[in-house]
């Protein structure tokens, strides 16, 4: 006989809720842990309740009544053997005083506050109770959850998601952290505590069971996260071969300067990495002004040297032909062309640079995401190079993967970057990165001076500017992003650029925005890099790659609406030569708890790797790198701030079960990521 399917069931609106939350799967379910609990272990004597905290207590209405004044209201008296307690409802229906009518017995738990007769509870949960319902065994948890998915709804889902999820132990013994709790011990003991269990180590999270589930998360990710870079290794790019004397030795001749051990340390790395047939896949971190640029046109000589193309992609056009112009003048004496592909080039220009590209004639192309878009199409692309790859849009980053992906064999990539990844976040959302750090700086640097300034002493600023370029330096004046509004931004850059022209008259006083034409925007820098123009206003497009040695005071206005690291880059705009520089950060009041905070470490400390541990601490890894948010949105548990030690732990296990278990990796990472694997790698 043919079973009948059964009839399709619409959802409910809990259970769409809940898809969207992604609890599907019972261990989904059970990984979804309680925001806090309420103690209904116990009892508290009336007489006992202090104000202002949250409590249970027991007992048989004495008076139940309807109050009109000062508005309407429910007032029902309580007592105890210790003393009698108002609960006052503000909203009632009458199904309220039927259940709190005289003589009833009653459990009520609510906030104990001092009112006019002395302690009260305002609407209060209560229920019924016969003078033997057993209290709650254990804490009751509470669930993040909406007005389409109730409390109770996703309590009673959690419960029974938790009795049915598989949670049999996985782990080999050699790869267990020592003395915490089974999977299901924690689960069991996170969703439901016992009485008396202290609820500070539960709400800091650092409760042996809370360890266990950011060490399985942890794990989880680096699992993914190595299983990546394995994949990557399998794959095949062209092998370059090192000649002496080539084109790398001919330009490390010709530098005006000898590299610093730091900038030589790296260069070995990626020249490595480059004589591999496995592709590249290298981060190169540096404080600004450390020299990454050198490093890059090394790699690329060594790249052109094996006669295959190399591209340098920048966010912006200004970043770009910086770069450009350093590259040219680096790299064209040595015999290699040079192709600029920006969008802001079109036509005839453009044309021709596209052919060039395609033959393969232009052995370097230089540009913004236009070198990544579709009608580009390389001879033969055996190095690509991204500076400040987090900046660039997620669309973009995916159309350069595939970019890159069309050829037989893979180019190698280097990725650099100015803001240096805190190392557990390196070692979690970047673990499938090799990273190269420049942690040095060139020589005959003096260290920036850092100033803090109210917006009231103004004047006192614009006086610096005056001596600082009666002294034939230069000065940057930063108006901050008005993220609302183009306009209002655009507005307080013109009246600064049009106040300095005023207060310093006789002086070149240039205006850098967003809105400008590039052509316009190019000339401008163009004076400002030549020393013919003396202070130069703008919005933040001058954040990354101006290199003005001559600039000596960088003038930051509404200081406290930028970001620390973005803070930190500005300021590297200046000290590039051997003046000592000044930073003024100018601030208007009131400052927010954390723009204090970013200040203070502005004042603090130059050192870019302390910077972005503090940006980190203050922001958290979400919004740390755009690059990865993705991956660090699906860190539930784990804290990257301090959780470094866990991290450390989940890495090594990772690579024993990844070399030894591949099956158990595999299980593991389908319990804790379900489909969601994939996200990490992006
Ligand atoms: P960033 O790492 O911020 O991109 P750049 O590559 O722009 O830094 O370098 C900053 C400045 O330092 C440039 O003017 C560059 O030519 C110079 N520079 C780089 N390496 C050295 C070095 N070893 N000695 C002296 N100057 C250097
Ligand atoms: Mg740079």
């Amino acid at each position: 006989m043919a079973e009948t399917p059964p009839p399709k069931k619409e959802k409910s609106a809990p259970q769409r809720a809940m898809e969207k939350l992604g609890l599907l799967r019972d261990i989904d379910l059970a990984l979804h842990l309680p925001l806090r609990y309420e103690d209904e272990t116990r009892l508290t004597p009336i007489a006992a309740l202090r104000d202002g905290t949250t409590a249970q207590v027991e007992g048989t209405v004495r008076d139940c009544e309807v109050q009109f004044r000062p508005r309407r209201q429910l007032v029902v008296t309580l007592f105890d053997d210790s003393a009698d307690l108002v609960l006052r409802f503000l909203h009632f229906y009458p199904s309220h005083q039927n259940a709190l009518a005289a003589g009833a017995r009653v459990r009520v738990r609510g906030e104990a506050r001092g009112g006019f007769f002395g302690l009260e509870m305002v609407h209060p949960t209560f229920k019924v109770v016969a003078g033997d319902t057993p209290l709650a065994r254990a804490l009751t948890p509470v669930y993040p959850a909406s007005a389409q998915l109730p409390q109770a709804y996703l309590r009673k889902a959690v419960a029974s998601g938790l009795q049915r999820a598989d949670l049999s132990p996985l782990l080999p013994p050699q790869v267990e952290p020592v003395g915490l709790p089974t999977l299901r011990e924690s689960l069991l003991f996170l969703h439901q505590p016992p009485p008396n269990v202290s609820l500070a180590t539960l709400e800091d999270h650092s409760h042996p069971a809370w360890q266990r589930l950011k060490f399985e998360e942890l794990l989880a990710q680096q699992l993914s996260q190595l299983q990546a870079k394995r994949e990557r290794e399998l794959q095949r790019a062209p092998a370059f071969e090192l000649r002496p004397r080539g084109l790398q030795d001919q330009l490390l001749a010709a530098l005006p300067f000898a590299l610093t051990a730091a900038q030589r340390r790296v260069g070995d790395e990626i020249a490595h990495d480059l004589q591999r047939a496995v592709p590249m896949h290298r981060l190169l971190q540096g404080d600004v002004g450390s020299g990454k640029t050198v490093v890059a046109a090394l790699a690329a000589a060594i790249a052109i040297q094996a006669g295959w193309q190399c591209a340098l992609m920048a966010p912006t056009e200004i970043l770009a032909e910086q770069h450009l112009r350093k590259l040219v003048g680096w790299l064209e004496p040595l015999g290699i062309t040079v192709a600029w592909l920006t969008g802001s080039r079109k036509g005839k220009g453009r044309k021709q640079m596209l052919e060039r590209v395609a033959s393969g004639e232009a052995a370097l192309v230089v540009g913004t995401h236009a070198v990544i878009q579709d009608q580009v199409e390389f001879a033969n692309l055996g190095l690509a190079i991204i500076d400040e790859q987090h900046r660039f849009g997620v669309q973009q980053r995916l159309a350069l993967r595939k970019k890159l992906q069309a050829q037989a064999l893979e180019p190698h990539t280097l990725m650099m970057s100015a803001t240096p990844i805190p190392r557990t976040l390196a070692m979690t959302l970047f673990a499938d990165l090799d990273i190269s750090t420049i942690d040095e700086l060139p020589p005959g640097r003096t260290p920036i001076v850092t100033k803090l300034f109210s917006d009231g002493k103004r004047a006192a600023v614009v006086a610096r500017i005056r001596d600082e370029v009666a002294q034939g330096r230069q000065v940057y004046w930063v108006c901050p992003l008005i993220e609302e509004s183009e306009n209002l931004d655009l507005q307080n850059a013109t009246e600064t650029h049009q106040h300095l022209c005023d207060a310093l008259a006789g002086q070149t006083v240039g205006l850098l925005h967003g809105r400008m034409p590039a052509a316009e925007k190019a000339a401008v820098m163009a004076l400002f890099t030549a020393g013919q123009m003396t202070v130069l206003v703008s919005t933040t497009v001058i954040e990354v790659g101006v290199d003005v040695p001559n600039a000596s005071l960088m003038v930051i206005e509404h200081a406290e609406r930028f970001g620390l690291s973005q803070l930190h880059q500005l300021r590297g705009r200046v000290g590039r030569g051997a003046v000592a520089s000044v930073c003024v950060l100018l601030y208007a009041t009131p400052l927010s708890p954390t723009a204090k905070e970013r200040l203070k470490a502005m004042m603090e400390t130059n050192d870019g790797f302390e910077i972005a541990r503090r940006d980190l601490e203050i922001r958290g890894p979400g919004e740390f790198m755009g690059a990865r948010q993705s991956g660090s949105a699906l860190l539930r548990f784990a804290d990257l701030a301090t959780d470094g030690e866990l991290v450390q732990a989940a890495r090594s296990a990772a690579t024993v079960l990844l070399d030894t278990y591949p099956d158990v990796a595999l299980r593991h990472v389908a319990r804790w990521l379900g489909g969601r694997a994939e996200y990490l790698k992006a």
